[in-house]
């Protein structure tokens, strides 16, 4: 009899029980429908799975700086290169690195770069360093070749010659066409499934045609170079899950008429125009050389939705700061747009040149100017190129539409230091300076970084 009351008792118990945890059940999963989940929650550029989230610790960027840079630098200059004792050109000057002479690379103080010189520490214009081993990117790569012009037909050649080498990453397709009828191409590295997406694109301004070669290099480093150690891992785990769309050359036939130095007859009218209005003084050729607008004249980082009402601009096709009738109303802008709108981006990185600057702000939206900056200021890191604000930025880019249209967390990238087009000595160190941006980006998006 005890033991069947005893039985009773511990079957009510166990009745209990089973009640009390469904009742915490309800309570809990009633008070999970009223939180937002944390997906919903979360702004673009952060890991919104907790698992992930627990596998991933943070990397502290200052940690690796010495990784970073380092290395053995070759001054290319005129005569000699003035060695000061702070970064500036007022600074006291300690010595004179001569043309051809070799120097430590330190790090990068935005203009400048400290060095060490025959033991001596002091800073250069980093514009006038090149990598002793250039050349790293002519050994480091196999397929993308840096030279002054690289054309469209080129760049179309080799995202084949990539394609073929590297057939399980790399997919080729085309955002669109210009205003000629070119296919503008993109390369889509990694699964279009994969839970972080970024996009990046170049030579939006025709005559900014190196950051065609710098992306078309990027790319070719990420396939070739998986297993190289980056930061903590390897630049394959730091692409893991993230999907990296890459434009690099949205305005083919702006980058045509620079390269060749060449109008077509149709817009020799805008130069006689601009050359009667004094808004150039330059000659036909130079015009042409510096042509930053596609083929109608129109500039087309002014041309997107973003402050585009008020902005003046040129008022008429130019070589440049024409925004058009319509924001979008050129192919390469809407065909641009379209794509941003395609995937879920965490983050959008335009390559412009030149000034060796970043800009990240576009009016005062949150998250999404706190996420852009937090973005800017690791890439700032590793590429060394000092934060801009926007004031003085003119209205109409694709950065600024892609913040206050689409809240995605975007940098304008200006590479390079002379005038544009940028010369080839050039080339050496903004590739070195930009090699990690996109691992970078990607170990960003999965909220890795600190
Ligand atoms: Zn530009």
């Amino acid at each position: 009899m005890k033991d069947t009351k005893d039985m009773k008792s511990s079957n009510e118990l166990y009745s209990i029980f089973i009640i009390t945890i469904f009742l915490i059940l309800c309570l809990f999963l009633n008070a999970c429908s009223l939180i937002p989940s944390k997906e919903e929650d979360s702004p673009p550029g952060t890991s919104p799975d907790p698992a992930a989230a627990k596998t991933y610790s943070p990397i502290v960027l200052e940690d690796h700086t010495s990784d970073l840079y380092g290395g053995t630098w070759i001054a290319s200059c005129n005569e000699y290169l003035p060695l000061r004792q702070e970064p500036s050109g007022a600074s006291k000057l300690v010595g004179r690195v001569l043309k051809g002479d070799t120097v430590q690379l330190i790090a990068y103080d935005s203009l400048f770069a400290k060095v060490n010189y025959e033991g001596k520490e002091g800073y250069v214009m980093a514009a006038y360093l090149v990598p002793a081993n250039e050349e790293s990117h002519n050994k480091e790569l196999q397929i993308i070749k840096a030279v002054e012009s690289y054309s469209y037909e080129q760049m179309t050649a080799d995202l084949q010659s990539l394609a073929d080498a590297y057939p399980a990453k790399l997919t080729i397709d085309s955002i669109g066409k210009s205003e000629l009828g070119k296919d503008i191409p993109i390369a889509i590295l990694g699964d279009t499934s994969a839970s972080h997406h970024i996009l990046v694109h170049g030579a939006i301004h025709g005559r900014e045609h190196m950051t065609s070669t710098l992306i078309m290099s990027q790319m070719e480093y990420l396939l070739s170079h998986k297993n190289t150690k980056f930061l903590e891992s390897s630049i394959k785990d730091a692409l893991n899950d993230v999907c990296l769309h890459l434009i690099p050359m949205v305005n083919p036939d702006g980058v045509e008429i620079s390269q060749k130095g060449q109008l077509p007859d149709d817009l020799i009218s805008i130069y006689e125009q601009d050359l009667k209005q004094k808004k150039t003084g330059l000659s036909l050729m130079e015009y042409a050389r510096r042509w930053k607008a596609n083929a109608n004249g129109v500039d087309l980082n002014r041309n997107f939705d973003a402050g585009w009402e008020a902005y003046a601009g040129a008022g008429g096709a130019s070589s440049e700061r024409y925004k058009g009738q319509s924001p979008s109303d050129q192919s390469e802008t809407a065909a641009l747009s379209d794509y941003t709108l395609r995937y879920p981006f965490d983050a959008a990185i335009s390559y412009h040149s030149n000034g060796s600057i970043i800009y990240y702000e576009y009016g005062i939206k949150e998250p999404v100017n706190s996420l852009s900056k937090s973005l800017a200021e690791a890439v700032s890191h590793i590429t060394q190129y000092p934060l801009v604000g926007s004031e003085g930025i003119e209205a109409g880019g694709f950065k600024d539409w892609a913040m206050d249209s689409l809240g995605i967390p975007s940098l304008t990238i200006e590479v390079g230091y002379r005038q544009s087009p940028l010369v080839l000595d050039e080339f050496s160190s903004i590739y070195e300076r930009n090699k990690y941006v996109l691992p970078l980006t990607a170990l960003w998006a999965k909220d890795r970084l600190k």
